[in-house]
């Protein structure tokens, strides 16, 4: 991938570089831009509501993810690192409560006394942080690297691929709430793996293969905190 094109707009088609999304005439007044290649129509996303994005986005849809790792990151640039940070807590919280509940063999995360629940939960914190995000995120960026699939400059965006595809955890969130059948945790994380390979193949522009091949890999590491693991455990 050229350093050139790594930040500029896409065509979210076709993955064409454009000089622009659209053209403002008048305030709410614009003319969306027609790629150069395919003569579609560069990114209609910009005329939508976030709902389109996310409900393509469920259904692995590539341009929904050029839309969000190409187009809005470089038009809201100043708030990488910061959404970063953030995306990493929200992650690391979802998947410490359910770490929480396979260690507990627990329904809910309100089963039990509210301060030892606190502590416990803060171990799991931790626990994740170290042998399951961590580690995760750490094999893509080096496999990444190693097989020079982009340039170094672009671990940023690796990342933000990598927690933007994770948004299937959010789904975590009734679940810490009500009862869950466990094969929703199953689920839900093969679908946060084949999210991820999809958004990893559309920011390196590689092959379906080479992009499995890294979350395959760094998934290994990640085998026993994942949600096939914990279907093990409570059978
Ligand atoms: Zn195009």
């Amino acid at each position: 991938m050229a350093d050139e094109s790594a930040v500029a707009l896409r065509c979210i088609e076709c993955s064409n570089v454009v000089p622009s999304l659209y053209q403002e005439y008048s305030p709410g007044n614009i003319k969306l831009t027609r790629c150069d290649r395919c003569h579609c129509y560069a990114d209609e996303y910009v005329e939508h509501e976030m709902m389109v994005v996310w409900i393509d986005l469920v259904l692995h849809r590539e341009r929904a993810y050029r839309h969000l790792l190409f187009n809005v990151p470089l038009q809201h640039r100043q708030n990488l690192k910061g959404y970063l940070w953030k995306s990493t807590i929200a992650i690391l919280l979802l998947d410490s409560g359910k770490r929480w509940l396979h260690d507990h063999k627990a329904t809910t995360i309100f089963d039990g006394p509210i301060w030892p629940t606190l502590s416990s939960f803060f171990r799991c914190f931790l626990t994740e942080l170290v042998l399951g995000t961590l580690p995760y995120t750490a094999v893509i960026l080096l496999l990444v690297h190693h097989w020079k699939l982009a340039p170094k400059r672009r671990w940023l965006d690796v990342l933000l691929a990598v927690h933007v595809s994770s948004f299937f955890k959010l789904f975590a969130i009734p679940m810490l709430i009500w009862r869950f059948e466990r094969a929703m945790v199953v689920l839900l994380d093969f679908f946060v793996l084949t999210s991820n390979v999809t958004a990893l193949k559309v920011l390196l522009e590689t092959s379906y293969p080479c992009a499995g091949t890294l979350v395959i890999c760094a998934s290994l590491l990640h085998l026993p905190f994942n949600g096939v693991s914990w279907y093990a455990s409570k059978s």
